[in-house]
């Protein structure tokens, strides 16, 4: 039995708030969002790091992204997105299960994005 959450999640052993599935991917609200609408795009196969996932995973999150934001976006009466992606501590990747940051972005939420900013 594998120990990753995110696994736990696609398995259905810990619940979430689903967003969009589809037999590649799973996208879910983050449990602890950075703003309204922080959404997670994960694969539903195990991989640490985006590093380690094969051409067919690689190929369905770039189908599956654009479809998802765009659907995080509308619903969230967005005036931007950040789509964040860690990969390994240095990078602040806490659960190593590869996954993006879907991150509807408005005026006043707070959020600072890690470079300097216009
Ligand atoms: P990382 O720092 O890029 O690895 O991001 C991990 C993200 O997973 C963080 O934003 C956490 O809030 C989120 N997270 C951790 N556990 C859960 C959970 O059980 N459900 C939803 N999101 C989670």
């Amino acid at each position: 039995m594998s120990e990753c959450i995110f696994c736990k999640i696609v398995a259905g052993q810990i619940p979430c708030a689903k967003v969009y599935e589809d037999d590649h991917v799973l996208a879910f609200l983050d449990i602890n969002p950075l703003m309204p609408g922080h959404t997670l795009l994960i694969t539903k196969k195990h991989a640490e790091t985006i590093f380690d996932l094969s051409a067919e995973e690689a190929a369905a999150c770039g189908a599956a992204l654009p479809k998802v934001a765009s659907a995080v976006f509308k619903a969230m009466g967005a005036e931007g997105m950040n789509i964040l992606q860690n990969n390994y501590e240095i990078s602040g990747q806490e659960i190593f299960h590869v996954h993006f940051h879907l991150m509807p972005r408005k005026t006043g939420d707070g959020f600072k994005v890690p470079w300097p900013a216009k």
